[in-house]
């Protein structure tokens, strides 16, 4: 069982420390972050992911996971040294290397002794030898391996990507290092792919930005239906059984969003693009998402002439259910976009607490449930589809709207039942606008 430390956590951090640790090893977890550290240390998670709390607090009972401040006793007597701090967007779409280069720093004034430095956190292809030189520059004595290990679980079921991976991604100019943190997950049944370190990389941009592709491609789908009178969801359904395009990430809606597929996208059309190459699949995807925002406000503008003063509630603003991470997410485009428009609004999500809204939102009332946030309001828009929202009693809600209107941004309901519910029902793509 193998000594580990790692740096940053948050959702990939967090979740890597606590399982590896559940899988036996020795784990220490260090953040610049001290409130967070406080509360971990009290056994309290600071982000919604199902079953990590349990995981956490089991852990630390048995003593295999502790949290930590500083560097020096997080690294001390260290194997292996995961990084999974953030990597935001820059101003030109470059992913910001900040917080992987300060925490390359802070390794090197710690380490004393040999160690593989297993990189976690999206970065630029290059970023491992970068790594490597700038731990080199801190500390010419220092002695070590950089290992590219890009994470590929999903929020909300962070846990259980974790522990039954489809594939595990190991890049390394030294294979033997690579091996070694082959050997950590060797209890998991799923094909390892030991490369070099920028291939590693690459496959994580090519990942996310082929699944962000997928979504706009039937978003596009999607708009050339309602223009024909052709239903996307039987179309993607239809598409799907193809075995050789399958059925995920085809749900036409309002887009992608979160902490991930906006940023690396974008990294991946910079990235492309200053190394003289014409990313213009890249550029569409991320076009064809930016519009889609803008149904919302134009599905509204057929049922009134101006949305000065109408309120509207919003079902959902985390980026996808089951998670309460609010960054990138749809619900902050359309919310923004339903303002500028004059509108007021009420919001409802199962899993983001009123204080985090507050630092992401202005001007939104948030509500206790959905029958709430629909009361009085002009127009109900499901912006997130959690499951607690197919099943509301719409006759109640029919009846708590001013006007029974309904902006189905996830396409949860069926077009059919909604009108008879005598509802004035928009989808996303079901062939409605032809008619
Ligand atoms: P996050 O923002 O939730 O957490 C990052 C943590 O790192 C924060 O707690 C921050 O305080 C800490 N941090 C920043 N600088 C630090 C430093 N120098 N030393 C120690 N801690 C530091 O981020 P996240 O969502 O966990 O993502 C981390 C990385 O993993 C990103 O590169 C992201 O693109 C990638 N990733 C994320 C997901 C996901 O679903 N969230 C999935 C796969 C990959």
């Amino acid at each position: 069982m193998g000594k580990i430390c790692v740096l940053g956590t948050g959702y990939v951090g967090l979740v890597t420390g606590a399982c590896f640790a559940d899988l036996g090893n020795q784990v220490k977890c260090v953040d610049i972050d001290r409130a967070k550290i406080e509360l971990l240390r009290k056994g309290l998670i600071p982000i919604y992911e199902p079953g990590l709390e349990e995981l956490v607090r089991r852990n630390q009972k048995a003593g295999r996971l502790t949290f930590h401040t500083d560097y020096a006793s997080g690294i001390e007597g260290a194997d292996f040294i995961f990084l999974a701090v953030n990597t935001p967007s820059g101003s030109e779409g470059e992913s910001d290397m900040t917080y992987v280069l300060q925490a390359a720093e802070g390794i090197a004034a710690c380490l004393n002794r040999y160690a593989i430095i297993v990189n976690k956190s999206t970065c630029p292809v290059g970023t491992g030898d970068r790594v490597a030189a700038t731990i080199k520059r801190v500390n010419e004595k220092a002695e070590f391996a950089v290992v590219s290990n890009p994470e590929f679980l999903r929020e909300g079921r962070a846990v259980a990507d974790f522990m039954e991976p489809d594939r595990i991604v190991l890049g390394a100019t030294d294979n033997g290092a690579a091996q070694v943190v082959a050997d950590l997950y060797s209890t998991f049944n799923c094909p390892v792919i030991i490369t070099d370190l920028r291939t590693a990389e690459m496959i994580k941009y090519a990942s996310n930005a082929f699944l962000a592709t997928r979504i706009s491609f039937i978003n596009e789908i999607a708009a050339i239906c309602d223009a024909l009178g052709a239903d996307v969801k039987e179309v993607a359904r239809g598409m799907g059984l193809d075995k050789r395009i399958g059925s995920s990430y085809l749900d036409a809606g309002l887009g992608y969003g979160g902490s991930c597929f906006p940023k690396d996208v974008r990294a991946l059309e910079h990235m492309a693009a200053i190394n003289g190459c014409h990313p213009q699949l890249l550029r569409a995807v991320m076009e064809i998402n930016r519009d889609q925002r803008h149904i919302v406000v134009q599905c509204l503008r057929q049922v009134y002439s101006s949305l000065e003063g109408l309120t509207i509630g919003i079902l959902g603003l985390s980026f996808k259910p089951d998670t309460d991470d609010m960054r990138e997410a749809p619900s902050l485009e359309v919310i923004h976009l339903l303002q500028v428009e004059g509108a007021k609004l009420k919001a409802y999500d199962p899993a983001v607490t009123v204080t985090t809204a507050a630092k992401m939102l202005r001007d939104v009332q948030i509500c206790s449930d959905a029958y709430s946030a629909a009361e009085g309001c002009d127009a109900l828009v499901v912006v997130t589809e959690w499951n607690e929202f197919k099943q509301l009693d719409k006759r109640r809600i029919r009846e708590l709207l001013r006007k029974p209107v309904i902006i189905d941004g996830r396409n949860i309901y069926e077009p059919e039942e909604m009108e008879q519910l005598g509802f004035i029902y928009y989808g996303i793509g079901r062939g409605q606008h032809n008619e």
